[in-house]
């Protein structure tokens, strides 16, 4: 018999991106379908078992090859039944996603948190080099993260574990947060934040770069602070350095808690590279325990928007046993 695949997907609030994965985490094949969040969202289960069952077919594979389906889903979720309580972007509210997706195609399904399974993804096949203690953190246009502890996400009570976004940086005061908070790490190191920061700034910069960009464009973005960062610009140093503060801190606290041997950082606003890591490991060193600094090393995730359906495929994978 030939040898076992399984199906990664990662349903977003405009595309679902899905995978065909070999039992190593090598990707067969990929491809994408839009959402389609009319009705609720109730025809995904149906969109995306057609989706797999064309592919299969045009691949000229079949369906025995296939051992279960990993899923990644944005919001809230029960881990053990595959319910999503609420899913804003798609429209479900206690939504069986696993039932669904199992009487469609007949195949076991695990679901999880999507930025969960980035999380495992890195763990698997990318900057995490398999480490079994691991602190994800995405910087996107929100903050999100993920805990991996012995080689198993930590998902909490309530599934709410790995929240690092909204981690309160400034205790009082501070902008407000989309959860309703004020001072969230969100609020500083998105990038979303950093357009902000860059922006509140500007008046003690008014012959900087970033302000000649705000007089033509009429706004900044993170791109134009990480660019300007390049040239050595002050108003960029002084934002990044800002920002590095606070995700230093934030990783430190994590780290002395979960003393974790990989922080993979990931999301848009990591595109910035070496510069950003560097500026987090120093503020990281001075709040961390040494020991806890000895351990831990820092890195640039690597899988880009393949991590979270390796990371479904790997959960799929123990689940089943295969
Ligand atoms: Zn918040």
């Amino acid at each position: 018999m030939s040898s076992q695949w399984f199906v990664g997907v990662d349903i977003g609030g405009t595309t679902i991106k899905l995978a065909i994965i070999d039992t190593y985490g090598e990707i067969i094949t990929k491809w994408e379908i839009p959402t389609n969040t009319e009705e609720e969202g109730k025809k995904i289960p149906e969109e995306i078992s057609s989706a797999i069952f064309s592919k299969i077919a045009e691949i000229d594979a079949s369906r025995e090859q296939l051992a279960g389906i990993g899923v990644g889903a944005p919001g809230f979720i029960d881990m053990e039944t595959g319910l999503i309580y609420q899913a804003v972007n798609i429209g479900w509210t206690n939504f069986p996603l696993k039932d669904l997706l199992e009487a469609e195609t007949g195949l076991p399904v695990v679901v999880d948190n999507d930025a969960n399974l980035a999380a495992l993804g890195e763990m698997w096949r990318g900057a995490g080099e398999g480490a079994r203690n691991l602190l994800a953190v995405t910087l996107g246009t929100g903050v999100g993260g993920g805990v991996i502890a012995n080689g198993q996400i930590l998902h909490g009570v309530n599934g709410m574990a790995g929240e690092i976004g909204h981690i309160t940086s400034i205790a009082q005061g501070g902008a407000l947060c989309n959860c309703g908070k004020t001072g969230c790490l969100e609020t500083i190191a998105s990038a979303t934040g950093i357009a902000r920061i860059a922006t509140e700034k500007l008046q003690n910069y008014p012959e900087s770069e970033l302000a000649k960009i705000f007089n033509q464009v009429g706004k900044l973005t993170a791109k134009d602070v990480f660019d300007n960062a390049k040239s050595e610009e002050p108003l960029s140093l002084e934002v990044i350095n800002e920002i590095s503060f606070y995700l230093g801190l934030a990783i430190a606290n994590l780290a002395n808690a979960l003393n974790p041997e990989k922080i993979v950082l990931g999301g848009g606003v990591s595109k910035a590279g070496d510069f950003l890591l560097n500026s987090i490991q120093k503020h990281f060193e001075t709040f961390a325990l040494p020991r806890v600094v000895e351990g831990a090393n820092i890195a640039i995730a690597t899988l880009g928007n393949d991590a979270g359906v390796i990371g479904a495929v790997w959960l799929v994978k123990q689940k089943t046993n295969k």
